[in-house]
């Protein structure tokens, strides 16, 4: 459920990007998003989805592109900025268990390309990298 949900809020979020063009709307090539480690998602889930959902719209074939932003925190007592990259989200310098999550919860999408007078040709996506 859980990208299901997000995959409709990307649906949500590039269907308002779209310029405001009459029809024919453009065919979306590509989505690209950036999503934080933090949120959990599962990226050939969440492209399963994004696939589902955009059937039969300007976005059907689309790739998406999904960058992992890695979490990274700062340490509240020594300030040592790091990567999160273990189960225990402790300060690799001193130990702190003080730490700030800097990165690591985004969910945004940050481009899309359309197609423009390209031949149509379907093309497959979301079979996998
Ligand atoms: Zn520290």
């Amino acid at each position: 459920m859980h990208e299901l949900t997000i995959a409709g809020g990307i649906l949500d979020v590039a269907t308002a990007a779209l310029p405001g063009v009459p029809e024919p709307v453009p065919r979306v090539s590509k989505v690209t998003v950036r999503i934080g480690r933090l949120t959990n998602v599962v990226p050939e889930s969440l492209r399963y989805h994004f696939q589902l959902l955009t059937t039969g719209t300007s976005f059907e074939g689309a790739a998406l592109d999904i960058v992992r932003v890695p979490i990274r925190g700062s340490c509240s007592d020594c300030a040592s900025c790091f990567e999160i990259d273990t189960p225990s989200f402790g300060c690799p310098r001193c130990g702190s268990g003080f730490v700030r999550i800097l990165s690591g919860r985004e969910l945004e999408v940050v481009s899309l390309e359309t197609v423009e007078d390209a031949p149509v040709h379907r093309q497959e996506a979301c079979n996998g990298d």
